[in-house]
């Protein structure tokens, strides 16, 4: 009965397609990375806007601990 392997068939075909939605690739290493993530698993690349919240707290410490550092090269 082939007929019934061919039904089994066409739903992994669907099931394919639908994953192949969910999966973007990066626009640095072309990656096949999901569509939700905030960055590039394999280069680190970040994605869309979540781009400026991940580099804004970078800036803000290293401005804080310059800053400290600094004051201590003030005081002392
Ligand atoms: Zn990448």
């Amino acid at each position: 009965m082939p007929r019934i392997e061919d039904d089994i068939d066409a739903p992994q075909q669907a099931d394919m397609e639908e994953f192949g939605s969910e999966f973007i690739k990066c626009p640095k290493c072309l990656a096949k990375i999901y569509d939700d993530v905030d960055w590039c698993h394999k280069c680190g690349h970040a994605l869309g806007a979540a781009e400026e919240t991940k580099v804004k707290p970078w800036i803000l410490i290293t401005g804080m601990v310059l800053l400290a550092s600094f004051l201590l090269w003030m005081v002392l």
